[in-house]
């Protein structure tokens, strides 16, 4: 039996690479095909993502070109976690592959993900062998959210991005998944079933500019961690535990000077000090709860996580 395969590329204002990233991709599925590892329904699925250049009449023109080609446009731009997902819920395959537009992901490695696919593994997971096309920044601060996220129980693959193949019967778990903000690469290993990894070199961008600014990463990052772990809430009440104790062997402390060494300093410090100190922490501690509280309150609503406009 042979595989259907489906090409999942989630796309935001990406007119630059589009076409390039089409060609590669085709050029893909015509040598698995003549290989005899996918079969001919075998497409690729453009998800796009709201986009304010020309990218959606691009897809239309490569769809139009190509019976292979199919493209899904949303309602408005949602995020590419949304936007990866309206992909993977939506089309129809044995086997669904998520991979970015802008060709930093090896679209060879996909004949290896396949491979892996037809031996038995339901998810195969993309890891980059280097960083070496990121910034130094970018290197930095992954590793250590990485690290962090490991540390408070996160299991998530190391250097996998959203590159993977998914089968069938991962998709359809992760359709079990009702959150509304779903932090993909910290569901998908819980879901379990056979995984396999697949080691690539990640490029630089093709062309065009990155579409996730330090503002979009932080909140993606807060996201995964607050989607995951409670473990800053557990921080909070221990360190709300241990100032307990410190204040109680003050009081003590306190109390021995006035009633035994009869010498009430005028303590300036030791009242205004811990003013500060402990407003300090009630700020971090209500700040760390709000932000679970603004979780609640955003997922209780179930709004609905991405509409589609057209599809081709
Ligand atoms: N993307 C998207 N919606 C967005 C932002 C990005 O669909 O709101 C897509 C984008 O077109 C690309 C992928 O998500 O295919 C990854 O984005 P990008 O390469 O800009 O991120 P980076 O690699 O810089 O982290
Ligand atoms: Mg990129």
């Amino acid at each position: 039996m042979t595989t259907r395969l489906a090409i999942v590329v989630p796309c935001y204002n990406e007119e630059e690479v589009l076409p390039e990233t089409n060609r590669r991709l085709l050029e893909l599925l015509g040598r698995l095909r003549e290989a005899g590892a996918v079969s001919p329904e075998s497409a690729i699925h453009y998800v796009d993502d709201g986009s304010r250049d020309g990218t959606w009449s691009l897809i239309e023109s490569l769809a139009a070109a190509d019976a292979r080609v199919h493209g899904i446009k949303l309602s408005r731009n949602r995020g590419h976690q949304a936007a990866l997902l309206a992909g993977l819920l939506t089309v129809e395959g044995d086997a669904l592959v998520s991979i970015d537009a802008d060709l930093q992901d090896d679209v060879s490695v996909i004949e290896q993900m396949v491979a892996e696919f037809r031996q038995g593994a339901e998810v195969v997971y993309g890891v980059r062998d280097s960083r070496q096309t990121d910034t130094a920044f970018k290197r930095t601060t992954a590793a250590a959210y990485y690290g962090l996220m490991r540390r408070m129980g996160v299991d998530l693959v190391h250097n996998h991005a959203d590159f993977r193949l998914m089968g069938r019967r991962a998709i359809e778990a992760l359709r079990e998944y009702g959150e509304v903000n779903l932090f993909l690469r910290g569901i998908v290993p819980l879901i379990g079933y056979r995984a396999a990894t697949v080691k690539y070199d990640r490029a630089a961008r093709f062309a065009g500019v990155s579409k996730y600014p330090l503002r979009k990463m932080l909140t993606f990052a807060i996201e995964g961690v607050t989607s995951f772990s409670i473990v800053p809430l557990r921080l909070i009440t221990l360190l709300g535990f241990l100032v307990s104790v410190f204040s109680f062997f003050m009081i003590c402390f306190v109390i021995y000077g006035t009633l035994v060494m009869k010498a009430v300093v005028p303590g300036w410090a030791s009242s205004v000090v811990p003013i500060y100190f402990l407003g300090g922490i009630q700020l971090l501690a209500m700040g760390v709860i709000g932000e679970y509280v603004a979780k609640i309150y955003l997922e209780t609503k179930q709004r609905p996580r991405f509409f589609i406009e057209k599809t081709l």
